[in-house]
């Protein structure tokens, strides 16, 4: 068993308090306490608007963001696009809707249809067809996430659903119902068909089981907050869903190569997300740690978001002193992070390792505002360890594998008769008739006992 050592935010800087624990005990605790906490909240508010349509729906909509739910209509696009069009704002959406959109273009194009003879008259094959109603998440609670709009709108257009539908919490702190016009912009130019105002639960809960006026989905794709993340576990079933991303995570895996000021930068740029985004630096440079503790006590007294990236980094941030590389490895894997980033010499040694994580970001040149925001990979990602089972989101999520078969008369015989006897053993008389009247007509004399 492992053991390293922790700095906890808490402790007083100069005097730090050194802490040996494991690590997969301490993650998983906190991420899944985030959750439970939410997790009645989000069942009345999803019942609610399951049976209680629109009116429910403006409820909740009423209740957190003090405005009803909204379709925008074409005037009302307008308006949003007018305030970005011609500006730097326009070109901004553009290059990074333009490198996503190359990206998925060519994963779509790499999931190839299949179709094998794997016995003489036997073909199977698998084709993919696109989800045909997909409802896009885009959180809007504290900032407008424009990004989150092209990684999923766009992302499903590519894959080619019939219809996506977009909706976005209305601007936070503003007069109710401001239009947070730069995501609807994004939205529209991502290819959106419908776009709704509406946020948090009462959200999921509309595309999921629909309302006079919304259609349902079959499918709804996005991060969010944890109400938001919590309603997409609880409508599972109903709809298919991409991914649990809940609040973003970042790990930091380091060696003596880097310097603390691009470390810091790296952790508060993602402590600023929300009150609750775990950041987190793993090095083997003692050295590194002490002076990432130090550096991040400085930028915090001036970061324009310091308000909640010291919460996070107070309550979920970590620093942990490993002895070697292969130490961690093991740590990384145990986080199974959300955004994983690499600023070490050997980069290479982890990137051909690590088993565990949403994404990664390899050599100190690239970071998670790249991958966030413009660079053309996904970057809805699985948080709260969900790595260890599930990649991104990505055009794939949108498309459903599904096989087909077909086999000649001759064939029919041959597999016929297996089926008839593994049927037999399974006591399963009814399907055992159905290899039998097959083999009764294509195999002359053929005992069916
Ligand atoms: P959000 O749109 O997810 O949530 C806002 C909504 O939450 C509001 O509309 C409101 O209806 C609801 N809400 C707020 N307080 C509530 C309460 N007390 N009870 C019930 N409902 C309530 O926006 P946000 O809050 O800014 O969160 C965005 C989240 O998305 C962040 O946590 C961020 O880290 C995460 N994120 C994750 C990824 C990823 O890939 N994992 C990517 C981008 C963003």
């Amino acid at each position: 068993a492992f053991v390293h050592m922790a700095f906890r935010r808490s402790c007083a800087l100069l005097a730090p308090r050194w802490l040996y624990r494991g690590v997969k005990a301490e993650t998983r605790a906190r991420t899944e306490s985030t959750v439970s906490n939410v997790s009645e909240i989000v069942k009345e508010i999803l019942q609610d608007v399951r049976h209680g349509g629109g009116a429910s729906l403006d409820k909740y909509c009423m209740k957190f963001d003090r405005v009803p739910h909204q379709q925008l209509q074409e005037r009302d696009i307008e308006q949003c696009l007018g305030q970005c069009t011609k500006t730097q704002l326009e070109e901004d959406i553009k290059y990074a809707q333009g490198n996503i959109r190359k990206f998925a273009e060519l994963q779509r194009e790499a999931l190839k249809d299949l179709e094998v003879e794997t016995r003489p008259g036997v073909v199977l094959g698998h084709k993919h067809i696109p989800i045909q109603n997909v409802g896009c998440y885009v959180p809007g609670g504290k900032f407008p996430l424009i990004a989150s709009a092209h990684m999923s709108v766009l992302t499903a257009k590519v894959a080619g659903c019939d219809r996506v539908v977009a909706c976005t919490a209305p601007m936070p702190g503003g007069e109710p119902g401001r239009l947070p016009h730069i995501t609807i912009a994004a939205m529209h130019l991502a290819g959106a068909d419908e776009i709704y105002l509406m946020g948090g639960a009462q959200a999921i809960a509309a595309m999921a089981y629909g309302t006079e006026s919304i259609k349902p989905v079959d499918f709804i794709a996005g991060p969010g907050n944890a109400f938001v993340a919590e309603a997409k576990k609880q409508v599972f079933g109903q709809v298919g869903i991409d991914l649990l991303a809940g609040p973003t995570e970042t790990l930091l895996l380091c060696d003596d190569s880097v310097d603390a000021e691009i470390t810091t930068a790296d952790l508060l740029g993602q402590a600023e997300h929300g009150y609750n985004s775990p950041v987190i630096l793993v090095t083997t440079s003692e050295k590194l740690a002490k002076e990432t503790l130090a550096r991040v006590q400085e930028e915090l007294k001036i970061l324009p978001t310091k308000e909640t990236a010291e919460v996070s980094w107070r309550d979920y941030g970590e620093v942990i002193v490993v002895d070697s590389d292969e130490e961690m490895l093991e740590v990384a894997e145990e986080i199974a992070g959300e955004h994983v980033q690499v600023m070490h010499r050997d980069w290479g040694f982890f990137g051909k390792n690590l088993r565990n994580y949403g994404a990664l970001f390899l050599g100190v040149e690239t970071n998670v505002c790249y991958g966030d925001k413009a660079i053309g990979t996904n970057h809805t990602l699985p948080t709260q360890t969900a790595g260890r089972y599930t990649g991104g989101l990505w055009v794939g999520k949108f498309i459903k594998t599904h096989t087909y078969q077909h086999v000649s008369q001759e064939a029919s015989v041959e597999i016929g008769e297996y089926c008839s006897r593994l049927s037999g053993y399974e006591n399963f008389a009814g399907h055992k008739e159905q290899a039998d009247v097959r083999l009764r007509r294509w195999k002359p004399g053929y005992d069916t006992k």
